[in-house]
């Protein structure tokens, strides 16, 4: 066979833009160059000891082979709890399937809930990879605007707008990668009831659910109603709550039936997620909860620093973020200038020059749908975020 022999499905997948930074940031530094990473969203703190224990232990005890496909019972149980005391509705272990990844548990309900033709809404600025997925899915991703005057908390009314006769399912992440922002449990009701008014699915993304700041609230829209708990599927995992994005640990609660398919899906293509793994998931999810709040702490100050810093950068703007570790600048007061040698009319062209005249990593707007801005992963060390913000200040003055 002659020609191009990559399938059209993975010629047509941009790579991950978080990814693709972070891994140009690491090459750099590599190179020896004194590199500030501001780009990608985990957190720098070691995994809490006890948690790490619990993985030696498993390793030690010899359980190094296969589980059941969607957790070992105990792991699915503690899930189904947590699961149920966010939600309010109870969760059976048969309603919790254990994923390697809160992302590879997104891709897995996609697989499960998408057909070829149907529309996803999106709401945007939205986290990078769903729109790659739900296109591998085989659906289309339909993007519904949010404004910046609402803190990009997205309406029911800009949902409803969208919504055609193919429109199968709703993504929601809230607290939001990247604007940070937090829909208010009001905002969330609201969708709620669209979502039963207009017989649509939900996938709640809920990753950084125990990250929320200054009096904001989270709310699942599994919890609003009966229906939407029957038509949410939401997804959570260990990586930003408790400092395990390497851990790989991630999992959906959804109605039984769905949920079997999920685990159907996942027994085809990637079994279990490693044990040791999973003991320390259990031991997170089982164990003391302090180290959760002492993190969730720590992002807090680092985000009011974050936003008091940005904001004196000259042409940057940006409101409070209430969760999640990431702000969201905008940065198009600079656009039409000339920095480090290069006129700047796009985040792209502005994180590129940064990157190569200041060392500072962060991910253009682009990526994440919110053209006009860049994406800052403030979890890094108030040193870190010192110095990445005192560089960015002194490249946009022109000076770097
Ligand atoms: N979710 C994180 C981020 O947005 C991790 C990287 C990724 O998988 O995108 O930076």
């Amino acid at each position: 066979m002659t020609g191009e022999f990559i399938s059209q499905r993975a010629l047509a997948l941009a790579p991950s833009a978080t990814l693709a930074m972070s891994a140009k940031a690491k090459k750099l530094r590599a190179e020896g160059k004194d590199v500030i990473s501001l780009s990608v969203g985990e957190p720098d703190f070691p995994t809490p000891p006890h948690i790490c224990e619990a993985a030696k232990r498993a390793i030690d005890a010899g359980r190094h082979g296969y589980t059941a496909v969607g957790g070992m019972p105990e792991l699915r149980e503690a899930v189904a709890g947590t699961l149920s005391r966010k939600i309010g509705f109870p969760y059976r272990a048969s309603q919790a399937v254990v994923s390697p990844g809160g992302k590879y548990s997104i891709y897995l309900a996609l697989l499960a809930l998408v057909n070829p033709g149907d529309e996803v809404l999106i709401p945007a600025p939205y986290w990078v990879s769903y729109p790659e997925m739900v296109r591998l899915a085989g659906g289309t991703p339909v993007f519904v605007e949010s404004r910046e005057e609402d803190r990009f908390a997205v309406s029911a009314g800009a949902i409803d707008r969208a919504v055609t006769p193919a429109t199968k399912l709703l993504i929601l992440n809230s607290p939001s990668n990247p604007s940070g922002q937090v829909v208010p449990p009001a905002g969330i009701e609201e969708i709620g009831r669209l979502l039963e008014r207009r017989g649509l699915w939900c996938l709640s993304d809920e990753i950084y659910d125990c990250l929320i700041f200054g009096g904001a609230v989270h709310k699942s829209i599994a919890s609003v109603s009966e229906y939407c708990r029957d038509h949410t599927v939401a997804v959570n995992g260990c990586s930003k709550a408790y400092a395990m994005t390497g851990w790989r640990v991630g999992w959906i609660g959804a109605v039984p039936r769905l949920a079997a398919v999920i685990e159907n899906i996942q027994s085809q293509t990637c079994a279990n997620l490693s044990f040791p793994a999973q003991a320390a998931a259990l031991a997170a999810l089982t164990g003391p909860q302090d180290c959760v709040a002492e993190m969730a702490a720590v992002f807090d100050r680092r985000r009011q620093l974050i936003h008091r810093l940005l904001n004196a950068v000259p042409g940057f703007s940006m409101a409070m973020p209430s969760g999640a570790f990431y702000a969201l600048p905008n940065i198009s007061g600079l656009f039409g200038r000339t920095l480090g040698g290069k006129r700047i009319n796009t985040p792209l062209e502005f994180c590129e020059a940064a990157l190569e005249k200041a060392l500072v990593a962060a991910v253009p707007g682009e990526a994440f749908g919110a053209p006009g801005h860049i994406r800052i992963s403030y979890a890094a060390s108030e040193e870190v975020i010192e110095e990445g913000c005192r560089r960015l200040a002194e490249f946009a003055a022109g000076g770097r």
